[in-house]
């Protein structure tokens, strides 16, 4: 009803400020955080325009075609559909990454395993061979393989969808990665590798209903269900990544705020040393690193 009401209210969204105030409005009442800037990246996307530019030109006119496009991307907003969805793009280690509801939407906590990643493999004496598992949108894998000169980089995913959109991803930003689709470990047998990093899914399954619908609803649960206590992929990753290992070879995972210490458990009880907790920029534990045994 009141979307209703709004729609016939659009024709008096007549510049982008009264548009942009609108959207804001609209999407705080229906809880989305963040609202004005939402409201702000849609219109940009919409208009094809920097967001500063609605600062600069308040009254900028929006035809009423334009009015339409945004109204249809703010009522998909107001759904709770992720905004990197509804802009097909999202920011990762300074790079764009597009995105689709077949991928998790890189998270900035993420960064934090490709800087660990990074810090290590520049001080490694020769160029590396990596492998990144559960890859999504290939955030990890194309942002090693753009920053390390010289490695070279496989990626796998269970999702053939997943692996398309990092293909995708690695061909837009001239990264040089092998995919291949297949179970987990599965299609690398036999391959041999100096660091092999994931972010699996690693929320326990009784949680994801519990999380914003922007996560909960709308990313692939297959991305997010770590099992009944989340830890599936690191009681299988702890066993299956040690043949695919080169001796003193590492392993990095990214793991949720208060997993260290049972991750660690795991990769202990797998005969794994030297392992590490690393802190993300909010101070949580976020990444696990280990020696091969
Ligand atoms: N970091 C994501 C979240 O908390 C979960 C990612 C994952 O399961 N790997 O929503």
């Amino acid at each position: 009803m009141k979307a209703c009401y709004l729609m016939d209210e659009r024709d008096k969204l007549a510049t982008s400020q009264a548009a942009l105030q609108w959207a804001a409005s609209y999407l705080g009442e229906l809880g989305v955080r963040d609202a004005r800037m939402d409201a702000e990246l849609l219109l940009a996307h919409c208009l094809a325009q920097p967001r500063l530019r609605f600062y600069l030109e308040p009254q900028r006119p929006i035809t009423p075609a334009e009015r339409e496009r945004f109204a249809e991307l703010v009522f998909r907003r107001g759904r709770r559909e992720p905004l990197q969805y509804i802009t097909g793009s999202q920011e990762f280690m300074s790079l764009e990454f597009l995105v689709s509801p077949a991928v998790l939407i890189p998270r900035a906590d993420t960064e934090a395993l490709v800087e660990t990643a990074l810090n290590w493999a520049r001080i490694q004496p020769r160029s590396l061979r990596i492998l990144d598992l559960c890859t999504g949108s290939g955030a990890v894998a194309v942002s090693l393989a753009h920053y390390l000169a010289g490695a070279e980089v496989w990626a796998g995913d269970v999702s053939a969808a997943a692996i398309e959109i990092a293909k995708a991803n690695a061909e837009r930003h001239g990264a040089q990665v092998c995919f291949a689709q297949g179970d987990l470990t599965a299609p690398f047998s036999g391959a041999v590798f100096d660091l092999i990093t994931a972010n699996p899914p690693y929320i326990a399954r009784d949680d994801i209903s519990r999380l914003e619908p922007e996560v909960g609803v709308a990313e692939p649960k297959m991305a997010l269900d770590g099992g009944e206590d989340g830890l599936d992929f690191y009681r299988r990753l702890s066993v299956e990544v040690v043949p695919l290992l080169e001796p003193g070879g590492k392993a990095m995972f990214e793991i949720g705020w208060d997993q260290g210490p049972r991750v660690q458990a795991i990769l202990a009880e797998a005969g794994f040393s030297a392992i590490e907790l690393i802190k993300d920029y909010a101070g949580h534990h976020r990444v696990i690193t280990a020696t091969r045994p």
